[in-house]
């Protein structure tokens, strides 16, 4: 066995790796752009070494860099991870060149699979079944139109260089073809550099059924089941599960000899994953599913198999990449009870499954029997717009597909993120599906839910915008108690009703509260019973995190954040035109300078401090003509998003 590893990835992926490696008595080395400095990977390591800026084209993709911190180290192999290098044939061979043990398939493998159309040649030379089409090297749009004819609509545009999706176009009558030709064209060029594509008939209710297989150096290849992946938004995967709901033994066995003669057809070893579709609307049949692609990599999803086999699939990618035998054959593994992974995302399913990034103001994941978490960050870390917004994979084992998705969508619910939105209502109202709960699936059901899904713009929760704007006015009537400024005798519980709240005499001020697009405003001398009427439903069971600029309101999975809007601050005002004399760090970071005073006058457009995140400076600009006020910090303070630096005041 290898005595060091240089994980050349981050988050997650990067730390279960690691975890693997060091209980293999293996030196733990990573690599991680400047955004990731402080990530739980990192920390975890034996030695970090930092490659470059945070877009991962100057760091996680700079092949050169990497195999120096490889060279420096000594690192005996090297582990990709997936996406990143994973599946790039030259940095295989630059890992064989620089004298470090790629943990991966052979570079000729990668290559092998790695267009789409070359791939189906390949495999259907094997005797796998592949979807019917044309794989062929025409591009005239006119034959390309006559083959689509032929196969018979609906029929699939895919770039041959595709991938995540990418590059895919349904064309269902023959009049549209040259349309979504042409633009499918363009997006591969522009995507992949290669301007390449296949037909192939569309398969109606697909099912995705992907095959676990693995190989040693020593020509053995067996398989490790079936993942089913048909939960799908855009083409990417939101829910996966081992084993496929509805496989039957004659069918597994016909997809595990088709997976691993895939596999043998490119003299494969290490982890590797055959993608088949299958034509849901018939149901599981060993004659009924056809090759779509090879992932050349450990995938996501591999927890799910590692739960139903009881294996570790890193740990037998590194002793097949150190040379040793397959531990098992195929006669020795069987499948217990089933396992399936939800990928908690920052996101809002409410608006498009738009990216939420932020600051992660609390992450509670909750564990439990059956329960294995997969996650790359903690509480007080960000959710960055560099990567992929994941938080973590929540996967759950049980003895059962039902007892499996009780416990998955449980963790879920009694899991708490505040900060970023997530996707745990929408994951939770999907586990619970009457078609998914009865093995229903295709790769169409997300899309065609959204609305029973959650998966749309949902009305405001007015109960938790009263729970919240509760919490934060007894937080200002508090505040306003230490400033003596409230009769004495506060209550020290404010929510007590005997107690009432803190009145100011003869100050009748009020509150104003801001949730999602909504203002409130509250009399600062409200009771408590007062705003229970005026805003029923606070007593709901919320849990109430405090962050950022106010309090994030949690509800299964939900959140509302209600906050106190600042009154220079323009978003909240409509006056249009005048731009607000608010100056705000635009992020969570650090003042590192700071270039005016107080009582100096600046020009809009001025520089008036920088603020560094991420080991990015970021220039903060006079947002008008005026005079500085109210400067809050000195430099070298730690500020949080949103964070009131100063006020610039009007020029008379
Ligand atoms: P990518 O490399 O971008 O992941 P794939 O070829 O793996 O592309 O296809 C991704 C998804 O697209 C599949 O999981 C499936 O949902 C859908 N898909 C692919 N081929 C077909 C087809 N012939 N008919 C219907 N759906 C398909």
């Amino acid at each position: 066995m290898f005595s060091s590893v240089l994980i050349a990835n981050r988050g997650e992926i990067a730390l279960r790796i690691a975890r693997t490696a060091r209980r293999l008595g293996m030196r733990v080395i990573a690599v991680h752009s400047e955004a990731d400095a402080e990530a739980p990977f990192v920390a975890f390591a034996d030695e970090a070494h930092c490659i470059g800026p945070a877009p991962a084209r100057e760091s996680y993709l700079v092949t050169e860099r990497i195999l120096d911190v490889a060279k420096k180290t000594g690192a005996e192999c090297l582990h990709p991870g997936y996406g990143f290098l994973s599946e790039n044939a030259e940095f295989a061979e630059a890992c064989a060149a620089a004298g470090v043990t790629f943990v991966g398939p052979p570079p000729s493998a990668v290559r092998a699979m790695g267009l789409k159309d070359a791939a189906k040649a390949l495999v259907e030379k094997a005797g796998v079944p592949v979807v019917p089409g044309y794989h062929g090297d025409i591009q005239e749009p006119a034959f390309l139109k006559e083959k689509a004819y032929q196969i018979g609509y609906p029929v699939l545009i895919k770039a041959v260089a595709g991938g995540g999706g990418k590059g895919m176009r349904r064309v269902d009558k023959h009049a549209d073809f040259e349309e979504a030709l042409a633009s499918c064209q363009r997006e591969a060029q522009n995507s992949f550099g290669n301007a390449h594509v296949l037909i192939e008939k569309y398969v109606l209710a697909p099912r995705h059924v992907e095959v676990q297989v693995f190989g040693d150096k020593h020509g053995n290849v067996i398989h490790f089941f079936e993942r089913d992946c048909s939960m799908q938004r855009r083409h990417q995967k939101v829910i996966e599960e081992a084993p496929a709901p509805g496989m039957d033994a004659a069918t597994r066995a016909a997809f595990g000899k088709a997976a691993v003669d895939a596999a043998k057809a490119v003299g494969y070893y290490g982890a590797g994953t055959i993608e088949f579709i299958a034509d849901g609307s018939r149901g599981l049949r060993p004659d009924g599913f056809y090759f779509m692609e090879m992932n050349t990599r450990l995938q996501v999803e591999h927890p799910v198999t590692e739960e139903i086999t009881g294996f570790d699939l890193v740990e037998l990618q590194f002793r097949v990449a150190a040379g040793e035998k397959m531990p098992v054959a195929q006669g020795d593994l069987t499948i217990h009870g089933h396992a399936v992974e939800a990928r908690l995302y920052a996101e809002e399913p409410e608006r498009g499954f738009l990216p939420s990034t932020g600051t992660l103001h609390a992450l509670q994941l909750a564990g439990g029997e059956g329960i294995r978490i997969d996650s790359g960050v903690l509480e007080g870390g960000e959710v960055t717009p560099f990567y992929d917004p994941m938080i973590a994979k929540v996967i759950a084992h049980g003895a059962n597909r039902d007892e499996a998705l009780d416990r998955l969508r449980d963790a879920l619910l009694d899991s708490v993120v505040a900060g970023p939105k997530t996707n745990t209502r929408f994951l939770c109202a999907l586990i619970d599906h009457p078609d998914f709960r009865a093995g229903r699936l295709d790769t169409g059901l997300i899309d065609r839910n959204l609305e029973a899904l959650g998966a749309v713009p949902p009305e405001l929760d007015r109960a938790a915008v009263a729970a919240g704007a509760l919490a934060l006015l007894g937080e200002e009537q508090m505040r306003l108690a230490d400033a003596g400024l409230a009769r004495s005798g506060w209550a020290s519980d404010p929510w007590s009703e005997n107690d009432g709240f803190a009145l100011a005499p003869g100050r009748k001020g009020s509150l104003r509260v801001k949730a999602e697009q909504e203002e409130i405003v509250l009399p600062l001398d409200a009771s408590a019973s007062e705003i229970g009427e005026a805003l029923p439903g606070a007593d709901r069971d919320f849990t109430l995190v405090a962050g950022g600029e106010g309090i994030f309101v949690l509800d299964r999975g939900r959140q509302v954040a209600v906050s106190i809007p600042d009154p220079l601050d323009v978003s909240f005002d409509d006056h249009g035109g005048d731009a607000g004399g608010l100056v705000k760090s635009p992020m969570h970071g650090k003042l590192v300078a700071l270039f005016v005073k107080d009582g100096e006058a600046v020009e809009k457009g001025q520089r008036v401090a920088i603020v560094e995140a991420m080991k990015m400076e970021h220039p903060v600009l006079a947002p008008r003509t005026g005079t500085v006020e109210g400067i809050a910090f000195e430099a070298g303070a730690q500020l949080g998003e949103g964070a009131r630096i100063m006020v610039i005041a009007e020029a008379e």
